[in-house]
């Protein structure tokens, strides 16, 4: 397993137990080049997903990387990792009850932009500047501004 960290393979298993509700196996590594320290998860996966991405490649759908984008916008956050893991096995949920083999890179993004704002905000408007791919200030400024809008009346439909 490569470290998140500093992308070196030579990492080591210290601890490795069920989660609480038997549903992974939590395993608790550490790096052996930089002494980084992560967790990762062993589960069953029932469906196979197809990613369609903005260019129109088609890529099995990847829970790792998906992780992988969740724990970059996290990093050095206080977010404990079964939460942090909650929320992502919330969104592969989400992802596979649409009831399609194909789903779109947006769709993906947009689940966790949803999972990420109940998590951490500093994490949620990281990911949101990747994914959105602000290109100046001014994107980035109106796009908090809708944030803020939108945190006022959250029962609002969003019609676009
Ligand atoms: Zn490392």
């Amino acid at each position: 397993m490569r470290c998140p960290y500093c992308g070196n393979d030579d990492t080591q298993v210290k601890d490795s137990r069920p989660t609480e509700d038997s549903s992974a196996i939590r395993r608790r590594r550490i790096c052996n080049a930089c002494g980084g320290r992560f967790t990762t998860f062993e589960r069953v996966q029932l469906r196979e997903l197809t990613v369609i991405k903005k260019s129109g490649r088609k890529v099995p759908f990847d829970r790792e990387k998906l992780a992988r984008s969740v724990y970059t916008a996290l990093r050095k956050r206080s977010v404990e990792p079964e939460r942090i893991e909650r929320m992502i096995s919330g969104v592969v949920r989400q992802l596979e009850s649409l009831g399609e083999v194909e789903i779109t890179s947006d769709q993906i993004g947009e689940f966790v932009m949803d999972g990420l704002k109940g998590l951490d905000d500093v994490a949620f408007v990281r990911f949101a500047s990747v994914y959105k791919n602000f290109s100046a200030a001014d994107d980035f400024r109106s796009f908090l501004a809708k944030l803020h809008d939108e945190d006022g009346d959250a029962s609002r439909a969003d019609d676009d």
